[in-house]
Formats: structure tokens, C-alpha cells, sequence
């Protein structure tokens, strides 16, 4: 088995999920006392949001590449970064290291095209719905991607940093983003991504009959996938 390295704490609630969800996949393919071996490099969630805030988004991708650079001298044979918006930097983590990198977006469009969507809603950060860094990986694969308005996107950006990365679920949020699928889907999304890692702790396949693409459930299966080939 494959040491799988992990860049987390953006936001911890999330990397929890990271976690039991890679060392489910590996028990279940390996069964009995069988888990993953991983290393995880956990970040302040706080100085990461700063330096998005001031957009010093070059300064953020140099320490992310540290730390995929010391996983890779831990011993990790793969880069996971747990979160989708800090894919903004990932060119600065593949410059870092040698071994691959498992692109959230990427993997996302892998798991996409072989559902056989094409036309995709996105929800995650401000930053993942308006910025081409994320869109482009699907696009470039084909997908047509769908956002929403200014407002719903201002709302799910503050759910996000003022609810969930602080491990709040309100119900009221959960409406609201379900509402946001449900426009998407009128609008001809044939599924929507949950781009960004803590959307799944709000809402689940079994509240929609919209079919929903788990960024983090995706990225971690990819990841299991990677440490048994
Ligand atoms: N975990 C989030 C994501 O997947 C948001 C936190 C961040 O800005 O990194 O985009």
C-alpha cells in the first residue's frame, strides 16, 4: 500500500472527514484490521483565510508547498490538498514536489464524465465559483459548468466561513443551499459538485433528488484508489 500525504486544516471539520473516509475505502477494499497509511500536514486555518482576505494568494502557495514538500521527505507517495479553493496555488505544490499530485477538480471532472454528465452546477467558495483556476479543470474536459447568481453565491460564501469551516450546521443555511441545487437543476444542470470540502457536512444525496458530486467524497476515493494500485 501507497503512503497517501494529506495538506489539511482548511478546515479541520472537513479533514475529519478526509480521514475516516480514506481509511474507510482502504478497509473495505482490504478488509479485517486493514487502514491507511497516511501523514498529514494540518494548517492554521486562520492565517490561510488571512492571507486569502489580502489576496496574497502567491504567499499562501508557498507554504503550501512546504508542506507537500516535507510529506514528500516524510515519505508520502501522493499530495492531497483538502480543500478545493487552495487549488488556486496547486502549480506552486507541483513545483514543490516530485511525486503526484491528485487534483481535486480534476478527479471531479473524472468522476463526472463517467456518470455521463455534461452539464454541470458548481457551489463552493466565492473564489471556486468565479475564479477559471477550478472552472477551467472542467471545462477543459468538456464540462459545461453552471454557478449561481451574485447573491447565492455571497450566501454560500458566508455559510462556509461563518458556519460550517466553524463546524455549525444550520437548518436554515441547508434550505438555502438546497435551493440553490434545485435552481441549478432548473436552470439544466444534470448534477451539481459540492466544491467545496464542507458541503457535505450540510447537505446529502438522500435531501435531493438532484444527483450530487461530493468533492471531497471524490478526492478521497481517488486517493484510496491511487494507494492499492
Ligand atoms: N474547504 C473549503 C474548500 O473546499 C473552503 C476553505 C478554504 O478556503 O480553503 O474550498
Amino acid at each position: 500500500m501507497k503512503t497517501i500525504g494529506l495538506i489539511g486544516g482548511m478546515s479541520w471539520e472537513s479533514t475529519l472527514t478526509y480521514y475516516k473516509l480514506i481509511n474507510t475505502g482502504i478497509k473495505q477494499n482490504l478488509g479485517g484490521l486493514h487502514s491507511a497509511k497516511c501523514l498529514l500536514h494540518s494548517v492554521d486555518f486562520a492565517e490561510i483565510e488571512q492571507l486569502q482576505q489580502q489576496n496574497r494568494w502567491v504567499e499562501a502557495g508557498v507554504l503550501l508547498g512546504k508542506a507537500a514538500a516535507g510529506l514528500q521527505t516524510a515519505g508520502a507517495d501522493c499530495i492531497l490538498l483538502c480543500t478545493n479553493t487552495m487549488h488556486k496555488c496547486a502549480s506552486q505544490i507541483t513545483d514543490a514536489i516530485t511525486i503526484p499530485f491528485i487534483h481535486i477538480a480534476t478527479a471531479t471532472a473524472g468522476a463526472l464524465l463517467a456518470a455521463g454528465i455534461t452539464k454541470v452546477g458548481l457551489l463552493g467558495t466565492r473564489a471556486t465559483m468565479q475564479q477559471p483556476f477550478y472552472t477551467q479543470k472542467l471545462t477543459e474536459k468538456g464540462l459545461q459548468v453552471l454557478v449561481p447568481g451574485p447573491e447565492e453565491q455571497q450566501e454560500m460564501n458566508r455559510i462556509i466561513f461563518e458556519e460550517l469551516c466553524l463546524g455549525k450546521i444550520e437548518q436554515t443555511s441547508k434550505q438555502a443551499c438546497l435551493h440553490m441545487v434545485k435552481q441549478l437543476a432548473n436552470q439544466g444542470a444534470e448534477a451539481v459538485i459540492l466544491g467545496c470540502t464542507e458541503i457535505g457536512l450540510l447537505v446529502q444525496q438522500a435531501d435531493t433528488t438532484v444527483p450530487l458530486f461530493d468533492t471531497t467524497e471524490i478526492h478521497a476515493n481517488a486517493a484510496v484508489a491511487f494507494a492499492l494500485q
